[in-house]
């Protein structure tokens, strides 16, 4: 992780996300981010689907209506 840029917050709780970082996770208008936060930081990542099983966000499908991970797809195909 790098620094890529200071803003400074309004009045209203908003601050602009960097155009240079926007760019690097391929963020556009209306994408929907996803704050984490810990003692002294918060880090905006891209928002994607968690899966309903387990929750990780990484290699989640749409499975009749539900979001479920490879992981946990296989393992249902397992019977785990
Ligand atoms: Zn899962």
């Amino acid at each position: 992780m790098r620094a890529i840029g200071v803003r400074r917050i309004e009045l209203s709780g908003r601050f602009p996300l960097p155009k240079e970082a926007r760019k690097e996770i391929s963020i556009n208008h209306e994408d929907r981010v996803e704050f984490f936060t810990d003692e002294d930081n918060i880090m905006v990542m891209k928002y994607r689907e968690r899966c309903c099983i387990c929750e990780e966000n990484f290699d989640v499908k749409l499975i009749k209506g539900k979001q479920v991970c490879n992981d946990c797809l296989e393992g249902i195909k397992k019977g785990c």
